[in-house]
C-alpha cells in the first residue's frame, strides 16, 4: 500500500531524487534497510515568504514499486467507422473533447472546421505576423485546435466542478504532452509543442473511424425535423445529421449572427476588455522570488492580480511568462492581441492581459444594438486601434507609467510584438469605462507589485477576445438548444467555457447531456 508525504524544498534540491529520498526516510522513521519507491504527484511554488520554496506531494510506499502511470487508457478507443454520425463544428478545445466522447459512447464523429489542419495553419500565422495579412479562415483563432493550438497552453480552470480535469491532462499526455502536467499546480504546454499533441488527437478519432472536414466554414443550419438537422457550409457542402454539437469559439461573430437570423435564443453576456501590458521577465522574477539575481533553478514567474471598486473590476488574464504578444484578428482592418509561450517560455518578456469586466447591463447607451452591444462595442474598439495606425498590424502602444500619468509616450520598450508598436494615447482611445477601470487597477496592482507601474513595461491595444460577449441558451441537463433540440452549443463561444480545459471539460459534458436526451 502506498501513502502520501507532504514536503517543503528549497529549489537547489528539487532535482535531487537522492536527498528526496533520504529526508522522505528521514521525515517518516523508514531504515535505510528496507526499501523505499517514490513519486512525486503535486508541486507548486510558494513563493510567499522571503525565501522561496517547492511544495511537493509524494506518493511513496516501502512494500512494492508503485504502478506506472498509464495514461494510454483513459480514452476508450474504440470502432465507431460504422456507427450513426454526429456532426461537431468547431476543432477548438471543445469539439476534440466532445469528438472523444462520441466515440467512447458509440457514435461517429464528424468534425467541420473553416480553418486549415495545425500544419498549413502555420503559413497564414507567418503571413499575419510578417506581412499584416488576416486570413479571414485561418489565424490565432481558426483552424485545428482553435484558439488553445497556438497559445500558452496553460492548463488550469478556476473551478473544480465542471469536470475531470485529470482525464483531459491524462488524454493529453498520451497525445504527446509532457507528464508535468499532470504534478505542476500550474500546468502548461508551450505552443512549440501543442500542433503536435493536436494532430496525434486527430490521428486517435480517425483510427476509430472519425472523420475531419477542414475547409468547412458552417454557414446554415436548419431543423429539418425532430431527428434530422441540416448542416450547409460555404463550399457548397450540406449534410443531414441526427445531431451537431456547435462549438465555434468566441470569435465566431458571423455564427452568432446566423443564429440570430434563425431566431435561436441567445443573451448578451458580461466580458472583459483591455489591453495586454509587457514587462520584462526578470523584473517579475526579482518580485516573485524576491531576488536581486536571475535564479536558473526556478520557472519564470508569473503573476495574478485583481482589483475591485464600486464602479469596475479589473484583473490580470492569460498571464504568459516569458512569452510572445501576437497577432489575434480574425479579419483584416482589427487589432486584437493575446499571449503565447513556447514550453521553455524563455522569452525575456512577461506579458498579461489586463481586463476590465463590461457588464452590458450596467452601462448606460450601451443597449443601442440590443443583443449584439458587446459584440458591437468589442469591434469598435478593434477597429479604432487599426485605424489609429498605418494599415499594418502594427498595435497601438503607450509605456504604462505614462498611461497612468495620462501622457503620450514618445517612445515605446521593445516587445515581443513581431508586426511592432506605435505609441498612441490609448489614455484617450480606450473608451471611458476601460481607461478608468485600467487606471484604478493598474494603480492598485503597483501596489501590490512594487515596481510593476514602470515605464519599462509596455501596453499594447487591445485584449478584446477574453471571452464570448454572447451565450447561446441551452438546457441545463441535455445540453440542447430549446428551439433545435439536436443542437448543442458548446465551448467558450456558446458563453459556457473560458480557456483550454473548461472548453474539454464541456466538450464532454455536452456529449454526456446528449446521450441522456437519446435515452429519453
Ligand atoms: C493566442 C491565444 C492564447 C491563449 N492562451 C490560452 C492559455 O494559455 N490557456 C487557456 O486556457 N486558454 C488560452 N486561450 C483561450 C483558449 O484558446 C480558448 O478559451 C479555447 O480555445 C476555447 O475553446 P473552444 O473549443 O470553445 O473554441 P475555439 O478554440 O475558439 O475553437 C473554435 C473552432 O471553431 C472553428 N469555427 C469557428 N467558426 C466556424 C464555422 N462557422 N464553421 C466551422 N468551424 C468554425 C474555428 O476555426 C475554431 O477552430 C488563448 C487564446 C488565444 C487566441
Amino acid at each position: 500500500m502506498s501513502e502520501i508525504i507532504d514536503i517543503r524544498l528549497a529549489p537547489e534540491f528539487i532535482s535531487d531524487r537522492e536527498y528526496i529520498g533520504r529526508l522522505i526516510r528521514q521525515k517518516q522513521s523508514i531504515s535505510t534497510d528496507v526499501a523505499l519507491y517514490f513519486r512525486l504527484i503535486k508541486r507548486s511554488i510558494d513563493a510567499r515568504q522571503k525565501k522561496v520554496v517547492y511544495q511537493l506531494r509524494y506518493e511513496y510506499s516501502t512494500e512494492e514499486a508503485l504502478v506506472e502511470l498509464n495514461c494510454h487508457n483513459e480514452f476508450k478507443a474504440q470502432d465507431v467507422s460504422q456507427s450513426r454520425e454526429i456532426a461537431v463544428i468547431g476543432a477548438g478545445p471543445a469539439g476534440i473533447f466532445a469528438a472523444l466522447r462520441l466515440i467512447e459512447n458509440g457514435y461517429k464523429p464528424l468534425i467541420f472546421d473553416r480553418g486549415k489542419d495545425v500544419q498549413a495553419r502555420r503559413r497564414d500565422l507567418r503571413a499575419i505576423q510578417q506581412e499584416s495579412i488576416v486570413n479571414t479562415e485561418s489565424n490565432y483563432c481558426y483552424g485545428e485546435g482553435g484558439a488553445g493550438t497556438y497559445s500558452d497552453g496553460k492548463l488550469y480552470t478556476r473551478s473544480t466542478k465542471r469536470g475531470d480535469l485529470n482525464r483531459v491532462l491524462k488524454i493529453l499526455v498520451a497525445h504527446g504532452a509532457q507528464e508535468d502536467i499532470l504534478i505542476d499546480a500550474h500546468p502548461h504546454i508551450g505552443s512549440n509543442k501543442l500542433p503536435q499533441v493536436i494532430k496525434n488527437i486527430r490521428t486517435s478519432i480517425e483510427d476509430c473511424g472519425g472523420r475531419y472536414f477542414f475547409d468547412h466554414k458552417l454557414e446554415d443550419l436548419d431543423q429539418v425535423s425532430r431527428d434530422s438537422l441540416k448542416l450547409t457550409f460555404g463550399n457548397g457542402f450540406s449534410i443531414h445529421v441526427k445531431s451537431a454539437i456547435l462549438a465555434t469559439g468566441h470569435s465566431a461573430r458571423d455564427i452568432y449572427r446566423l443564429l440570430d437570423r434563425k431566431n435561436l435564443a441567445m443573451e448578451a453576456k458580461p466580458f472583459a476588455l483591455g489591453v495586454r501590458a509587457e514587462h520584462d521577465q526578470q523584473f517579475v522574477n526579482q518580485s516573485q522570488y524576491h531576488q536581486n539575481q536571475p535564479s536558473t533553478i526556478l520557472p519564470p514567474a508569473s503573476y495574478s492580480l485583481k482589483h475591485t471598486s464600486n464602479t469596475h473590476s479589473s484583473f490580470s488574464f492569460c498571464m504568459c511568462p516569458g512569452g510572445l504578444i501576437v497577432p489575434a484578428a480574425t479579419s483584416p482592418g482589427e487589432i486584437v492581441v493575446n499571449g503565447m509561450s513556447l514550453s521553455r517560455r524563455d522569452s525575456p518578456y512577461a506579458n498579461s492581459g489586463i481586463v476590465v469586466t463590461v457588464d452590458p447591463s450596467k452601462m448606460k447607451d450601451f443597449g443601442h444594438y440590443g443583443l449584439f452591444s458587446s459584440l458591437e462595442f468589442q469591434k469598435k474598439v478593434e477597429r479604432d486601434m487599426f485605424e489609429f495606425g498605418d494599415g499594418s498590424l502594427a498595435a497601438p502602444a503607450q509605456r504604462l507609467s505614462d498611461f497612468v500619468n495620462r501622457k503620450v509616450s514618445t517612445t515605446l520598450n521593445p516587445t515581443s510584438y513581431i508586426p511592432g508598436l506605435i505609441t498612441a494615447p490609448l489614455h484617450e482611445m480606450l473608451p471611458e469605462n476601460i481607461q478608468t477601470g485600467l487606471q484604478e487597477g493598474f494603480k492598485a496592482f503597483g501596489r501590490k507589485m512594487p515596481g510593476y507601474i514602470t515605464e519599462n513595461a509596455n501596453i499594447v491595444g487591445v485584449e478584446s477576445r477574453t471571452s464570448a460577449p454572447v451565450r447561446i441558451v441551452r438546457n441545463n441537463k441535455f445540453c440542447n438548444h430549446p428551439q433545435y433540440p439536436t443542437l448543442y452549443p458548446c465551448g467558450e463561444g456558446a458563453g459556457y467555457a473560458g480557456g483550454i480545459i473548461s472548453a474539454a471539460l464541456d466538450g464532454e459534458r455536452v456529449v454526456h447531456g446528449m446521450m441522456q436526451y437519446f435515452d429519453k
